[in-house]
């Protein structure tokens, strides 16, 4: 934002100025201040200096015209308010300059306390403080007033003047060694006063001057030093960790302040108004007693448990029960309170609303509901698609240190633990024992696919979020950790190094796919509840579970608002079965290249080695009941429900040896004088297919057009397999899906050999079979409107839309450079993980329109990784799409967002 300069333009707000809802301009901290202030909290007086304050000194390197006028004046009221002035020799007003963004960065920016004191009025100080009615004693007060000097000069040397902390700190520990103890409150007023002159010597030593005792002076270093932590580095690593972004600048709140370190009858605390761990209804908090603030961050002393303060100050004790019930009726939820007591007298120094785990966001949004303060739309609004997602992986029992070995891409969410394996086959010889088994490889390809399903995690050292390893094992639900690069793999010697340690095939490793993170040894894992009872083992009525009940009645309430319907993809009955449980409404991709793979490879090399007719044919014949066999389960499991087959997709040549093998292979038989003319044949094969680029060569469609007969076998064993299913009382829906189209006229050929297939199979036996289109080219996109005359359906696939419309290698660039563009913020996430909805997204919206145009009510849907991603669901209910379709243990997570995005874009729809 630019920055607004005029003499007029209002920087500064009284707290009784402001409101809850004004965080863009006072920070998080400073609208809530003004909130409690004005429903008659006792907080202290205080004033905000604005973002837009902020924004403007980081563009110019000065504050804005005006700003020190407007501080001035505030300043003046404030002090007439509390009948004292700053730094006031006798009676001086001190003040707290605490940062405040919009949203909340815990510890990451700066904060100085006790501002306006110097030589003068600590002695001023320390006569209030042993003032009438005080508990301090006056060499008690002493004692406070030079503490709270020592604090100032510590916070103000190191946030403003960069003073290394360990000094202070070094020092306080010396001061505290020679009095032969190692509690603070053991130091008296002497000793602090010591204390205080080794700290200015430390601050002369590394600023050059004295330490500041013009208290308005120290006052506009301090807001100045506020601004500047804005741009700290630990600041910019956590708004990049946590997407919050960069030209927000923060807000600074100028604070009287109150002291809980009077004496016994003060103290400092934290509570929350229910149990952010579990969502439990209760009282949680920690206090301490005569302590400031900062004491219960940096652990000086234990805290005791909230409720002990009823029986230290009872009065002060019920009117914060009394508080926090009124922030919850006001807030209408979770609330997080800091407060301070000075000498019995109960201050609130912030509240917000708190965050919370997963699981205690879906009770308390729940328990809201019941408590008739929320409705459900905002229950729904309240919790998200990444909450469910975490709350339906088995997890780690982390409850001793364990130490990660190595941390890669988190590609499929869950933890397991397992003996190494380092083949596929081994994989499945260990698992059919019993043996939980992990598979490690440098990458996996789709011959590993046996092994990955025998597998309970798969590890890889290379690939990204969408390499192979990732995309299936997330279709599998199976817990996945690739490209973790500090760990070498090698094969032939069934073993991996990593940090120094050498893991042998059957040595147990445990891996996150959560974080990435990879164990050495077993780490116990619990089963999920929320999974338990999306699979129908756990009953919601009749179960003593608050997080279950609650996941079941917001997502019974997303799916009545859900305009979006979700399908999975799917590949295997097995696989549809879960997904049908888990509430998907139809499969919307059913990859087929597996059914090409194991006792089937031999068919296929045959296809591909024929010279002749018959021999190609021959190999079809053979390929086709296997393939009805294969669709005929997956309708039965998706009866009545649609189910999208896409035509087989990857070039040909990924179902033979790879090159270099089979090569060595021919020479060592040659060698030898053995006969190798089969090799020899698949080798040069092998050798003509080989492409650059597979990705951008012989693969989808273009297949179907260059080897006769591929595509009509498959059409024809899906035809098959639906006529079957509705023989025998089903009701199968195919609709059959065309990959890597382009132009229409490609589309356009499969489609009149496939026509007059279906036709042929199908004649009276009532099934309908659709016919549609991968969109995910961008040709393809950009023509839409053609492509639609020949397409019943479009389905985005935004994996390859991605791949193709940045130009990216979908399996190489996540783990080999996209750290560098994360960390220049070119993209705050992956376009793989979530639409880039400027780019890939403007395809598919000029598609959607277009193809709509052509083709009013062209039914829409989208089967890239996408379709699973909570953003995107929102991006794709916007451009009106008909459904998502992701993987199985994403269905809820899409049914949940579908719901959501229909209530955050106000409307009304529901099913
Ligand atoms: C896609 O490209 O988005 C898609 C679903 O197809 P695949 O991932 O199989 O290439
Ligand atoms: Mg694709």
């Amino acid at each position: 934002m630019a920055a607004q300069e005029t003499v007029d333009h209002k920087y500064v707000y009284d707290f009784s100025e402001g409101n809850k809802d004004l965080k863009d301009l006072l920070g998080g901290k400073g609208a809530n201040l003004a909130e409690m202030t004005n429903l008659g909290l006792p907080v202290p007086p205080g004033f905000t200096i604005t973002t837009e304050a902020c924004q403007a000194y980081l563009a110019t390197g000065r504050e804005p015209d005006g700003l020190a006028g407007q501080i001035e004046k505030h300043l003046e009221s404030l002090e007439r308010a509390m009948g004292k002035r700053l730094g006031d020799p006798q009676d001086p007003l001190l003040v707290s300059v605490r940062s405040g963004a919009k949203f909340s960065m815990p510890g990451m920016m700066e904060t100085v306390l006790n501002v306006g004191l110097n030589d003068q009025s600590v002695q001023g100080l320390a006569r209030q403080a042993s003032g009438e009615g005080s508990q301090a004693a006056s060499g008690g007060a002493d004692r406070f007033a030079w503490d709270s000097y020592r604090r100032l000069i510590q916070m103000f040397g190191k946030t403003v003047c960069e003073v290394p902390g360990e000094e202070f700190e070094h020092a306080l520990d010396e001061a505290k060694n020679a009095k032969g103890t190692s509690n603070d409150l053991d130091l008296d007023a002497d000793d602090l006063r010591g204390l205080v002159d080794a700290y200015k010597k430390i601050f002369v030593k590394h600023t050059g001057r004295e330490f500041p005792q013009q208290p308005r002076e120290q006052l506009d270093l301090a807001i100045r030093a506020v601004f500047e932590s804005w741009n700290a580095e630990r600041a910019v690593l956590y708004r990049r960790q946590e997407r919050i972004p960069a030209d927000l600048g923060t807000a600074v709140n100028v604070v009287s302040m109150v002291f809980g370190n009077l004496g016994p009858d003060s103290g400092t605390g934290v509570a929350f108004t229910r149990d952010p761990g579990s969502g439990a209804q209760g009282i949680y908090g920690d206090y301490l007693a005569n302590a400031q603030g900062e004491d219960v961050v940096a652990g000086i002393r234990n805290t005791v448990p909230l409720q002990e303060l009823e029986q230290l100050d009872k009065s002060s004790y019920d009117e914060l029960l009394g508080i926090m019930a009124r922030l919850e009726e006001h807030y209408k939820d979770l609330c997080d309170i800091e407060f301070t007591i000075e000498r019995g007298k109960l201050w609130m120094l912030q509240t917000r609303v708190g965050k919370r785990t997963a699981a205690a966001a879906f009770v308390i949004a729940g328990q809201l509901v019941d408590e008739g303060l929320i409705d459900l739309d905002e229950a729904l609004h309240r919790v998200n698609g990444a909450q469910l997602a975490q709350l339906m992986f088995p997890r780690f029992q982390l409850d001793h240190e364990f130490e990660a070995v190595a941390k890669g891409i988190g590609a499929s969410p869950g933890a397991a633990s397992g003996k190494v394996v380092f083949t596929s086959a081994r994989a499945v010889e260990l698992a059919a024992e019993g043996e939980s088994v992990i598979l490690v490889r440098r990458e996996t390809n789709p011959d590993d696919l046996n092994g990955m399903i025998a597998a309970k995690g798969i590890l890889t050292s290379r690939g990204g979020k969408t390499s192979h390893a990732a995309v299936v094992a997330r279709g599998m639900g199976k817990t996945c950790v690739s490209g973790a690069d500090e760990i070498d793999v090698n094969v032939p010697a069934k073993r991996f190094t990593v940090a120094g340690q050498t893991v042998n095939e059957g040595d147990v490793v445990s891996i996150d796919g959560t974080t990435g993170k990879v164990y050495l040894g077993e780490v116990p894992v619990m089963p999920s509840e929320v999974v338990q009872y999306f699979e129908g083992s756990l009953d919601p009525e009749h179960i003593d579970n608050a997080l279950v009940r609650a996941v079941h009645r917001i997502m019974t309430h997303a799916d009545g608002k859900r305009r979006l319907a979700v399908r999975t993809n799917a590949d295997t009955g097995a696989d549809a079965a879960r997904a049908r449980r888990f509430g998907a409404e139809g499969i919307g991709l059913c990859r087929t290249e597996h059914m090409f793979l194991g006792d089937r490879r031999e068919l296929v090399e045959r296809l591909i080695l024929a010279r002749a007719e018959g021999e190609r044919e021959a190999a079809l014949a053979a390929l086709l009941p296997l393939q009805r066999a294969d669709f005929e389960e997956i309708f039965r499991e998706m009866d009545g429900l649609p189910v999208t087959v896409r035509l087989i997709d990857p070039p040909l040549h990924e179902f033979l040896p790879p090159l270099e093998q089979l090569a060595v292979n021919v020479a060592v038989a040659q060698e030898r004088g053995e006969d190798v003319a089969k090799e020899e044949a698949l080798l040069a094969a092998v050798r003509r297919m080989h492409e650059e680029n597979p990705m951008l060569g012989l693969r989808g469609v273009r297949l179907g057009l260059v080897i006769p007969g591929l595509f009509a076998m498959q059409v024809r064993a899906i035809a098959e397999a639906a006529v079957s299913c509705a023989r025998g009382g089903g009701v199968a829906k195919p609709e059959i899906m065309v990959p890597l189209v382009g132009a229409v006229q490609e589309l356009e050929t499969v489609r009149t050999e496939a026509e007059k297939i279906i036709a042929e199979v199908v004649g009276d036996s009532g099934v309908e079979v659709l016919i549609g289109t991968m969109i995910e080219v961008p040709r393809a996109a950009l023509t839409a409107g053609q492509i639609a005359e020949a397409a019943e359906f479009f389905s985005f696939g935004t994996n390859d839309l991605t791949q193709m419309g940045w130009g990216f290698s979908r399996d190489d660039v996540e783990g080999a450079f996209f750290w560098r563009y994360l960390e220049l913020g070119i993209f705050g996430i992956s376009p793989f993980e979530s639409i880039d909805r400027d780019g890939v997204g403007r395809l598919v919206r000029i598609a959607a329109e277009e193809g709509r145009a052509a083709r009013p009510g062209l039914k829409l849907g989208v089967c890239g990784e996408h379709g699973g991603d909570p953003d995107s669901v929102h991006f794709f209910h916007e451009v009106g799409l008909d459904y998502v379709s992701c993987s199985p243990f994403r269905v809820p997570v899409a049914r949940l967002e579908a719901g959501r995005a229909v209530v955050e874009t106000g409307g009304s729809d529901s099913r």
